[in-house]
Formats: C-alpha cells, sequence, structure tokens
C-alpha cells in the first residue's frame, strides 16, 4: 500500500471550513471576465422589454447613456452592441452607413464613459438584410465573397465609430482575413478582431432572434454555421481563424460546448471568448421564476464552469446580475 493514501491522506481538510476553501479556490470568477450584450434599436421611443428574455431589454438611444454608465458603474469592463436597424435592404447598407444605429451608438457611449469601457461591436448581415440571412443572398444561395466585402465594410464603419474591436459573427469563409485587412488599409491597425470562429448552428438562439428581428426569411443557418456534432471542423474554423489574423476566437453557444473551449484554449495559446447565448440564460431565467432553482447560485456554477473550460472571456445575458452578487 503506497503511503500517499488513507488514513494518512485526508483531503477534506482542506474544505473543513470556509477560510480554509477561500484560500484553496482553484478557479474564481470575475466581473472582469464578463462582456455584456446591449441591444440598441432605431426608431423606438421607450426601452422594449424582450419576452423571451426577462429583465434584457431593446433601446432607443436615449436611453444607452444610463445604461452604459449603470453597466461601467458595476465594473463590467467591455460592452457588445447589437444594432437593430428601422430599415433593412438586400444589400445590408444600413449596415455600414457612418450615421447607422450601431455607429451611433458606438460614439455616443464613447462620448459618454470615455475609456471607462471597453466597445465591441457585432458585425454582421442578419439584421440589416430583407432576407435576414448572415451573408448576402444571390439566387437563393449566400454569396460568400460579394458578403465578406461588405462585412468588411461595417467592421471599418463601426472602428470609425470609435470601436475597439469588432466580433464578425457571420461565418463566412474569409470574413476575418476581409476584416483585418480592412481596417489596417485605413488606419485602424489598433482595431482588434474577436471571431465567433465556431459558431453553431443552435436552437438556443431563438430568444435572440426575438430580440433582434433577425430570423431568417426562407431556409436556415447551416450552410454557414457549424453542426454541433463537428468538433474538428470546430477546430479548422478556429486555426483557419487566428491565421486569418483573428486577436481573440469565440466558441458560441458556451454551456453545451464546454469541452470544445477546452480543446481550442489547449491547441491553441490565444485568448478564447464563450458566449452564453439567449438560450441558456432563458433556461435559467423560466426555471428561476418558477422558484425550481436559486437562480444566482446557478448562473454562479455556471459561469464559473465555463472559466474552467478555459475561457477567458465570457459574453452574457447574467453579466449585471453576476457583477451584481460577485460584488457582495
Ligand atoms: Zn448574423
Amino acid at each position: 500500500m503506497s503511503d500517499n493514501s488513507f488514513p494518512k491522506v485526508r483531503l477534506r481538510r482542506l474544505r473543513r471550513n470556509a477560510k480554509v476553501r477561500e484560500l484553496l479556490q482553484e478557479v474564481r470568477l470575475s466581473v472582469s471576465d464578463l462582456i455584456c450584450p446591449v441591444f440598441v434599436q432605431e426608431g423606438i421611443q421607450k426601452p422594449e422589454s424582450i419576452n423571451s428574455m426577462p429583465g434584457m431589454m431593446r433601446l432607443p438611444l436615449e436611453h444607452l447613456a444610463g445604461e452604459v454608465k449603470d453597466i461601467t458603474s458595476l465594473g463590467i469592463p467591455a460592452v457588445i452592441v447589437f444594432g437593430i436597424p428601422s430599415k433593412k435592404d438586400e444589400h445590408g447598407t444600413s449596415a455600414f452607413d457612418d450615421n447607422g444605429i450601431v455607429q451611433r451608438a458606438v460614439s455616443l457611449m464613447r462620448k459618454e464613459v470615455g475609456d471607462q469601457l471597453a466597445i465591441v461591436t457585432d458585425v454582421c448581415l442578419c439584421q440589416y438584410t430583407t432576407a435576414g440571412h448572415c451573408g448576402l443572398v444571390n439566387d437563393g444561395t449566400i454569396d460568400n465573397d460579394r458578403s465578406i466585402e461588405t462585412l468588411a465594410k461595417i467592421a471599418v464603419s463601426h472602428a470609425r465609430a470609435g470601436a475597439d474591436m469588432v466580433a464578425p459573427s457571420a461565418m463566412m469563409d474569409g470574413q476575418v482575413k476581409a476584416i483585418r485587412e480592412g481596417l489596417d488599409s485605413n488606419g485602424f491597425n489598433e482595431v482588434a478582431v474577436m471571431s465567433y470562429s465556431a459558431k453553431h448552428a443552435s436552437p438556443l438562439y431563438t430568444p435572440f432572434r426575438d430580440a433582434a428581428h433577425s430570423a431568417p426569411k426562407f431556409g436556415d443557418r447551416k450552410s454557414y454555421q457549424l453542426s454541433y456534432t463537428n468538433p474538428n471542423e470546430a477546430m479548422r474554423e478556429i486555426e483557419l481563424d487566428i491565421n486569418e489574423g483573428a486577436d481573440i476566437v469565440m466558441v458560441k453557444p458556451a454551456i453545451a460546448y464546454l469541452d470544445l473551449i477546452y480543446i481550442a484554449k489547449k491547441l491553441f495559446n490565444i485568448p478564447v471568448a464563450a458566449y452564453s447565448v439567449s438560450g441558456e440564460y432563458a433556461l435559467v431565467k423560466a426555471a428561476g421564476r418558477q422558484g425550481w432553482i436559486d437562480e444566482d447560485a446557478v448562473i454562479h456554477e455556471l459561469l464559473t464552469a465555463i472559466k474552467r473550460a478555459g475561457a477567458d472571456l465570457i459574453i452574457t445575458y447574467f453579466a449585471k446580475q453576476a457583477a451584481k452578487f460577485l460584488a457582495r
């Protein structure tokens, strides 16, 4: 019998009281890990609540200042901005309009909080096109190469408005390269690219589509988003994005994809972001409302699990709630 076993070894010694446990805690969730999503909608007068995402709102520009002050005062270091334009067209022109909803939101936030907040923008076409797909549609199919030119234009317009980072989420091939080149040739070589590299076609996005009015008008997104059955393909997507110049890679969704976060972090020496999506939020909120779970405790466990898997950053609708309980 080895010497290093019971009764000489008793792991419970290190769990015997709260202070000993605190000293030995390995993974510590911090407010600095969190990025808070913000939905800004053009043409509304008052904040609109999102049915399937209790506590989340679509905000008019006029309410944005208050919201970002709130977020910064909670110690959350970053936001990711999603825009809902009043006009959509075939080419998604409102997405790269310097006077568009995201562009105005970014410059307003910058004016309001200066460098007290990192501003990330979602770069995609689905909210801005009549077809509601993440790429431009040509004859019923997604035109990859024309789409990435437009995505680059969107990213440059967000950078011009003052974004620190752009986050392409369209899952078009070559989008990171096109965006990096667009940014660099327009003098924005300091703007980072956080790529939604391993974005999966997931039914867990449904509440978001309700929030951002971005459901596709025909078909689904399986010709560009990954299948959750293909972990090797997900790693190839991540590797390609790194080669194209991504500064941060992302796995989306998060809670059902902890293995992919873990593998990505082990394989690639690069910051990994995880996007805990609207369905993950809705499940916890629904059970919390019924009194079936202790919401704060469950949120703490889930976010810690995402960090434990290897995520350096977590985009989460729980950001404000978590910031409050982490401060207690
Ligand atoms: Zn999209």
